[in-house]
């Protein structure tokens, strides 16, 4: 069994310090750290200015930044062998490809968001596994965006870390060329220890929603199929344009505000009544999963992850064999609930396991991808942990 481990966030940093030395010949400013993330509930119900639920994971990715006297811009990475190089005039939107469009394009946005910012030295190291549905692409905007407000004297209050969620989903969207809803930035940027976040994109809120799992002898374990979803795909497109499609054929701006009976009984296109089920349903769970956890109710819970992976499956079509397994078998294994989770076609999977079965369950799907002829997969323990933040001398987030 593989299980990734988090990290000590102080010895990262260290970590990532001697990378950016090595890199530059200089020692970094700052060091920002942001989480990784995983859903609980609320899949493509973002851009449906629906709920979500997602908590950050204690696996980061840190950002060691330093800004220059000139208008160079050098990105490395611990988890990429090829270093960018350019100049603050030729980032922006279609200019810029790879890897490094991810921090070029915050620093992008930020200067289009009015910051002044010389160019800068970059270098980036982390633990959350890259491509597995758990936001690698947001957790590397926001640990150099962190690191950046902080060396340009901005700060990291909830006002000032609005202003950075927006310029990280410009960059992903915009310069990365990724669609996103935003749901995995504001996770990273908002997040709580031992908490979920409900975010309400309808509302424009996000506010905690305490996840003591440990006291009751749960964890959250999360399966990486190690199948590449790639969002730049056309299925997320393709997903995104039946929503669209729903809602302007039943007249609202969006399906948050269509109900159960009118998608029924008006979407005559079978395909888009079944995406838009999917929404419609998607969001409900969401508040009756924050309901339950409120309530201590956990079977609840795991009835309603595998509701959300049903609908998910044969509604809106964005499973996959190996999910579909490590689902299917984590049920079997003794977890309480299981669903895929994330933008799907691929990614992790997450199950609700009491904590003297994390080991028997996580045996069990590895014995059932082997048999399948799947690659194994990797685990890791989704416990919710804190949001971005710079990482001080002694390593502690400084809070803010
Ligand atoms: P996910 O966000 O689910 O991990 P994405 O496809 O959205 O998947 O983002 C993954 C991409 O983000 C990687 O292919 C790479 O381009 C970039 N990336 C993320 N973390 C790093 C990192 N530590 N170093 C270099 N590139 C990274
Ligand atoms: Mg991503």
């Amino acid at each position: 069994m593989t299980f990734v481990e988090p990290g000590a966030p102080g010895q990262l940093a260290a970590a990532v310090r001697e990378g950016f030395a090595a890199s530059y010949g200089a020692p970094a400013t700052v060091v920002g750290r942001a989480p990784g993330r995983v859903n609980l509930i609320g899949e493509h119900t973002d851009y449906n200015a629906g709920l979500v639920l997602p908590l950050a994971l204690p696996h980061a990715t840190y950002a060691a930044v330093a800004l220059r006297e000139d208008d160079r811009v050098r990105i490395g990475s611990r988890q990429k062998p090829q270093p960018w190089v350019a100049t603050l005039d030729t980032i922006g939107p279609g200019q810029t490809d790879g890897w490094a469009a991810y921090v070029a394009g915050v620093l992008w946005a930020l200067r289009e968001a009015g910051w002044q910012t010389p160019g800068v030295d970059v270098y980036v190291d982390g633990t959350v596994p890259l491509g597995a549905g758990l936001s690698s692409s947001a957790a590397l905007e926001c640990s150099f965006a962190v690191a950046l407000a902080t060396l340009l004297g901005k700060d990291l209050t909830q006002a000032g870390r609005r202003t950075l969620i927006e310029a990280c989903i410009r960059a992903e969207t915009e310069v990365a060329g990724a669609p996103t809803g935003g749901m995995d930035q504001t996770v990273s940027m908002l997040a709580e220890p031992n908490a979920a976040l409900l975010i309400d994109f309808d509302l424009q809120t996000a506010g905690p929603v305490a996840l003591r799992l440990p006291e009751h002898g749960l964890a959250v374990l999360v399966t990486d199929t190690r199948v590449s979803h790639a969002l730049t795909d056309g299925g997320y497109a393709a997903r995104r344009a039946d929503c669209e499609a729903a809602a302007s054929a039943l007249g609202v701006a969006s399906l948050r505000h269509a109900g159960i009976a009118e998608v029924e009984s008006q979407l005559t296109n079978d395909r888009v009544r079944r995406r838009a089920r999917h929404i419609v349903t998607e969001i409900d769970r969401v508040a009756e999963t924050v309901e339950a956890i409120r309530a201590g109710d956990w079977l609840s819970v795991g009835s309603l992850f595998l509701a959300s992976h049903v609908s998910m499956r044969d509604d809106f079509e964005i499973s996959c064999a190996e999910l579909d397994l490590a689902v299917e078998t984590a049920l079997g294994a003794g977890a309480i609930g299981a669903r895929m989770t994330g933008g799907g076609f691929g990614g992790s999977a997450i199950a609700l396991v009491p904590l003297d079965r994390i080991d028997g369950v996580a045996g069990a799907i590895d014995a059932a991808f082997i048999a399948a002829g799947f690659r194994p997969p990797n685990h890791l323990l989704g416990e919710p942990s804190a949001a971005a933040d710079v990482v001080t001398e002694n390593g502690l987030a400084r809070s803010s």
